[in-house]
């Protein structure tokens, strides 16, 4: 069994989201897609940030009702039911701990958030525990994929290990000693949920952005107004 791990504080989860999850199955054998939102992000400004139980329940909303994504995608509360802040190795290890010796793990995350994970809690272990599979986001898309002077080659020479080297068959960057770095170019959305939180502040509509449950519940609920 091949599980994903797709993280995020889901503030609210998007179309954006989405997409990724559906190409990221599309282009990588993986059974299984675990979205799983964070309880308090370490990283981002918790003004504004809603219950952790309504990210959940927009999140619950969105997959229920995409029938693209609902059959391989599971909803992890595991870092909702943990106290203090979200860190993602302590989700890997648990999942490493709890499921079977065979089952293989795969971190997925934006171009955005792989660059900054190196201010992650133990950060370098990761590469040595598990594959990242990183996916263009609007944002980093100065950079080709396969660019060799690509923003996640500089990164992995600058802060990891001069040893990474591109393997075009893998789309990914292999190592002797640590975890490949899958990168997939999945034609991002340019969407994020500082721009749907701006919107609904701004009174714009949010119906191209979001699922329309999503945005059923965020107008029901008042959120980010
Ligand atoms: P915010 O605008 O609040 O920072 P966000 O839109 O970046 O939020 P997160 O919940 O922080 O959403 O993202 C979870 C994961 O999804 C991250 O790995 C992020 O890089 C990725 N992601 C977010 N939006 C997109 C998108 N439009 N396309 C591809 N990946 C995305």
């Amino acid at each position: 069994m091949r599980i994903g791990f797709f993280g995020g504080t889901f503030n609210p989860i998007h179309l954006g989201h989405l997409k990724a999850i559906k190409k990221v199955k599309e282009e990588f054998p993986l059974d299984k897609i675990y979205i799983i939102p964070s309880a308090m992000p370490p990283h981002k400004d918790r003004i504004d940030v809603p219950n952790a139980d309504e990210r959940y329940e927009m999140v619950s909303l969105a997959v229920k009702n995409d029938s693209a994504i609902k059959e391989f995608v599971e909803i992890s509360d595991v870092e909702l039911k943990r106290s203090g802040p979200s860190y993602t190795i302590d989700t890997v290890l648990h999942y490493k701990s709890i499921m079977p010796a065979d089952y293989s793990f795969y971190l997925i995350l934006g171009m955005d958030a792989f660059l900054e994970v190196n201010t992650w809690k133990s950060y370098m272990d990761f590469f040595d525990i598990i594959p990242f599979i990183v996916i263009t986001r609007p944002e980093a898309g100065n950079h080709k994929t396969t660019d060799k002077g690509s923003a996640v080659e500089e990164f992995l020479f600058k802060k990891i290990s001069g040893q990474y080297r591109y393997n075009s068959k893998l789309c990914g960057y292999i190592h002797d000693n640590k975890k490949t770095i899958f990168v997939f170019d999945v034609s991002p959305l340019d969407i994020s949920s500082t721009m749907i939180r701006n919107y609904v502040r701004e009174g714009k509509k949010i119906s191209s952005l979001v699922p329309p449950e999503v945005g059923s519940f965020i107008e029901k609920k008042g959120l980010y107004s």
